[in-house]
């Protein structure tokens, strides 16, 4: 079996200060946790920044910091998100793919993100998710694409024949968003089986479904994305630091006997481009 590659998601767009004091949120705060998770064996950081006042932002001049303080601090692989949330217009959108990330995340699909509050469509147009694609063509950054359920599956396929991204893919399948593909063992062994035969997968689980997401996932010798974008909760009641996160699930795939991959390792996993610095 490959190496696993552990992604963390330190921050995404929901939690807030207030919901755990150890969501990174400031350029210094996510470059900190960066340090630390790799030390504990990630290899990806998947990026989201925050303005001033913690909402989520695609910036370009917050991205432009949080990635060259990554960069000072660590070797890790940065992925940034071009979230609709983040930002209103395609073009937003794709700000943060100008830091000249080696992946980026690209949604193939739409669905209800029904347990927020006010509850929102997260809009991924056909046309917004090939002017996202033939960005990080241009820029030769490697999308991971992100499937919160199984049609989302088949529009990467779709981009895929049609040249828009590059072989072999990767997917990111999101479990237990609430709107989503619930997370069961029986839906991720359905979601595995419709990926392309050369695909690469990682495997997220929100709330408390992470850690069986995530175990699962490593046992089926998918690679796995940990954080607090999907989960505060180490244990019931219990909040935790990304790199504890990140720790617990070395240790899993350690006794699991699954070696980890280092940031160099998980590079030439994923096929990706020398680090562009
Ligand atoms: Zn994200």
């Amino acid at each position: 079996m490959e190496k696993l590659i552990i992604t963390v998601a330190p921050t995404g767009s929901v939690p807030r200060k207030k919901d755990t004091t150890y969501v990174p949120v400031t350029p210094n705060e996510i470059a900190e946790t960066a340090y630390l998770c790799e030390q504990e064996g990630a290899s990806i950081i998947h990026v989201h920044c925050r303005d001033e006042s913690e909402n989520p932002t695609s910036d370009y001049n917050v991205f432009k910091e949080t990635v060259d303080k990554i960069r000072k601090r660590t070797r890790l692989i940065i992925m940034t998100s071009t979230s609709g949330v983040a930002g209103k217009s395609d073009e937003k959108r794709a700000e943060p793919l100008r830091t000249d990330p080696e992946m980026a995340s690209l949604t193939t699909g739409s669905l209800n993100f029904a347990g927020r509050k006010p509850s929102i469509v997260y809009m991924n147009t056909w046309e917004t998710i090939t002017f996202l694609a033939k960005k990080m063509l241009e820029g030769k950054i490697k999308p991971e694409m992100e499937a919160f359920d199984v049609g989302f599956i088949q529009q990467g396929a779709k981009l895929v024949e049609q040249g828009l991204v590059t072989q072999p893919p990767h997917f990111q399948l999101v479990m237990g968003v609430d709107g989503g593909i619930p997370a069961t063992p029986d839906n991720l062994l359905h979601m595995k089986n419709q990926l392309p035969d050369n695909a690469t997968f990682c495997v997220a689980g929100i709330g408390r479904w992470q850690l069986n997401m995530t175990t699962l996932a490593t046992i089926l010798g998918g690679h796995v994305r940990v954080g607090l974008e999907d989960n505060i909760y180490y244990d019931k009641g219990k909040l935790a630091p990304n790199e504890e996160f990140v720790a617990r699930t070395r240790r899993i795939a350690e006794e699991l006997q699954r070696e980890v991959a280092t940031p160099e390792e998980a590079r030439k996993i994923l096929g990706l481009r020398a680090r562009p610095f």
